[in-house]
């Protein structure tokens, strides 16, 4: 038996939430900060991960003048910013905005953009969805009506490797060459490539219709009671886009199974790097910059750094990057290893859950991710197959499900970690 399987997402997502009609939408953004126990978090979206070096420069230098002096780097390739002050919120707001950070106000909790960062660069994949990932957000900021999405409805643009389309999206994209298949609720379609955005955008409207018929407050489209599926085929319509529906004949679309690309080079002008439990300090930020190249952050808590001239300014930035204790190399013990923000950041955690996770401790590299969790909300989970270490609050975790002491952690998560290994 597969020692791990994720559990399955409940609707609503997390366990003690209320009813979904009941919610009320407070995901945190850059402008609403949330009140942690380490301070005010703020939750910044970037569309695709997309920054500049620039951009990278001003962020490394607010964390450390507002905040706790790092970023981290959710699952969805954002950014979250922690122990900020009080007062801090307008000063944040100000020098987000001043860099480029903050192109709407009203819509900057939507921009919920994931797309393949390796896209372009290492001669895999069929469309650019990069650039579909900005011309998304340019509509999507462009329009009153879809200020209305919640802060976590999702976009997942993959470019064909099928890296990104088993994230969850509300919305994906798969790129097939001059067509699209977008996914919405478990239907495909498929439009032209070059609709390909403003088919995004027209399903996104379709949910929202679907919404609000239902009335029952779904902000995913997963939420949607039966009956009240959207109508994508008639959204399109609307739009003028030809689409196509996948019909029942043609065999179904093989579901994506392509895990992130392992740290190291991608492609000769690009690279690869992870994120030491999602978390990047000041000074691996600037470092991250320093080649002066675009960086995409990624949704495995990691980063690529275009633009580099050859292999050997790879290898040499790869040196430069490890040295800032980024993990270049997929053997790293760090590699695949997780874990929620925990204690003292988070007031549910019923462990130090960072310091437990640490790979010191001799959590075997390879095979499935690992992800400690604080309490059974589980944020930031990895999706797929992934080995579930779950605090339990009296020095015992359950690996699994199977009750582990913390000192026996070590050889239980590495134990749960082999049987893929094994299936590969
Ligand atoms: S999973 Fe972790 S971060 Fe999320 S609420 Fe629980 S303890 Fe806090």
């Amino acid at each position: 038996m597969l020692a791990a399987m994720p559990p399955t997402p409940p609707t609503p997502p997390n366990p003690g939430e209320p009813p979904v009609r009941d919610r009320g939408d407070a995901c945190p953004g850059a402008l609403r900060l949330h009140a942690a126990d380490d301070g005010r978090l703020a939750r910044l979206r970037l569309p695709a991960g997309l920054l500049t070096a620039r951009q990278v420069l001003t962020l490394a230098s607010v964390a450390e003048e507002l905040g706790d002096g790092r970023v981290s780097v959710t699952s969805r390739g954002n950014l979250e910013l922690r122990g900020l002050g009080e007062g801090c919120g307008a000063e944040l707001a100000g020098r987000l905005s001043g860099a480029g950070l903050l192109p709407s106000e009203t819509h900057e909790r939507v921009r919920n953009i994931v797309a393949s960062p390796a896209a372009g660069l290492d001669g895999l994949g069929h469309g650019d969805v990069q650039l579909w990932a900005r011309e998304l957000d340019a509509l999507l900021c462009a329009r009153p009506w879809t200020a209305a999405l919640s802060g976590r409805f999702l976009f997942a643009l993959d470019d064909g490797r099928g890296d990104v389309a088993g994230l969850g999206g509300d919305v994906t994209l798969i790129a097939e060459g001059p067509s699209v298949r977008m996914r919405v609720g478990g239907r495909d379609v498929r439009v032209g490539a070059a609709d390909a955005p403003r088919a995004a955008l027209a399903a996104a409207g379709a949910f929202l219709d679907a919404a609000r018929a239902a009335g029952n407050g779904a902000w995913r489209v997963r939420e949607l009671p039966e009956g009240h599926k959207p109508d994508v085929a008639g959204a399109l319509a609307g739009a003028g886009i030809v689409s196509e529906p996948v019909t029942a004949a043609e065999p179904p679309h093989a579901e994506p199974h392509a895990g992130p690309p392992a740290p190291g080079p991608l492609g000769a002008t690009a690279l690869h790097v992870l994120a030491p439990l999602g978390r990047l300090t000041a000074g691996q930020l600037r470092a991250l910059a320093a080649s002066g190249g675009e960086v995409r952050l990624t949704p495995w808590r990691g980063a690529v750094v275009t633009g580099l001239a050859g292999p050997g300014a790879v290898a040499t930035r790869l040196r430069e990057l490890d040295a800032h204790g980024l993990v270049t190399d997929p053997r790293s013990p760090w590699a695949g290893v997780g874990a929620c923000t925990g204690r003292p950041g988070c007031a549910k955690s019923l462990a130090d859950v960072r310091a437990d996770a640490t790979p010191g401790s001799g959590h075997r590299s390879g095979g499935l991710p690992v992800y400690f969790s604080g309490c059974e909300r589980r944020c930031g989970h990895p999706h797929g197959a992934w080995v579930d270490v779950l605090a339990t609050g009296d020095g015992t975790y359950l690996v699994n499900g199977v009750p582990t002491p913390r000192t026996a952690l070590p050889d239980a998560v590495a134990a749960a970690r082999v049987p893929t290994a094994n299936t590969r």
